[in-house]
């Protein structure tokens, strides 16, 4: 995988399997377990009235983030079971697999399952092949691998640390229609790199793991 496959390759089973191989970059648990989670979360109004497949998700994310406890997983898992034959939320099966995150023999299954189930079911509700999105997800979540974005201390003490502080907020509040506003205080401290002020006003949708938030707040 070149650069160029990198940034317009539309099969995210290629770059997942070149990303395992190759020595140039390792994603972290918390990556790809948001990566999975952001996957998932494209089924929108499909999942809107699915309560455990809901539930699953968050605790999904808060495991990647590592911010929920290991017996949380159980406890929701033993709740799905007990549930009756036939009353399962049509899509949990896919929230139960992105709670398999911290399974260290799970790391690249995890985001490979949950991204084939997805676009399974993409395939039959949706329209049209999930691949060219969730391709994008990853590289929403990874960055450019072949050029890696550098922040500089002085763009985050400018301002009273206001560029931190805003991406801070963006993060908890999941505010990222405020991107654009983060692009322009980083602009005022005097970061001119096109590819983060381009990526702070994109149009295309963030995610928790965003490569350039994850940079500010010193999140990996
Ligand atoms: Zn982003």
């Amino acid at each position: 995988v070149d650069e160029a496959t990198w940034l317009g390759s539309d099969d995210v089973d290629l770059l997942l399997k070149w990303l395992k191989k190759t020595k140039r970059y390792r994603p972290t648990r918390r990556k790809l377990g948001l990566f999975a989670c952001a996957c998932a979360h494209r089924l929108g109004d499909r999942i809107e009235r699915e309560l455990w497949t809901r539930r699953g998700l968050d605790l999904a994310e808060r495991l990647a983030e590592g911010t929920a406890a290991p017996d949380e997983r159980d406890a929701f898992e033993t709740e799905v079971d007990c549930q009756p034959a036939g009353t399962h939320d049509e899509h949990v099966h896919i929230a139960c697999w992105a709670l398999r995150i911290p399974h260290e023999t799970l790391i690249w299954k995890v985001p490979e399952t949950v991204a084939r189930s997805v676009a399974g079911d993409a395939r039959r509700e949706l329209d049209g092949s999930e691949g060219a999105e969730q391709c994008r997800l990853l590289r929403e979540v990874l960055g450019n691998l072949y050029r890696p974005a550098r922040i500089a201390p002085a763009w985050l003490a400018h301002a009273a640390g206001l560029v931190p502080s805003l991406a801070r907020s963006i993060y908890d509040e999941r505010a990222f229609d405020r991107m654009p506003i983060l692009g322009d205080a980083l602009e005022d401290a005097g970061c001119a790199d096109a590819a983060i002020l381009d990526h702070c006003r994109q149009e295309q949708q963030h995610v928790r793991g965003c490569w350039l938030l994850d940079l500010v707040l010193g999140l990996r």
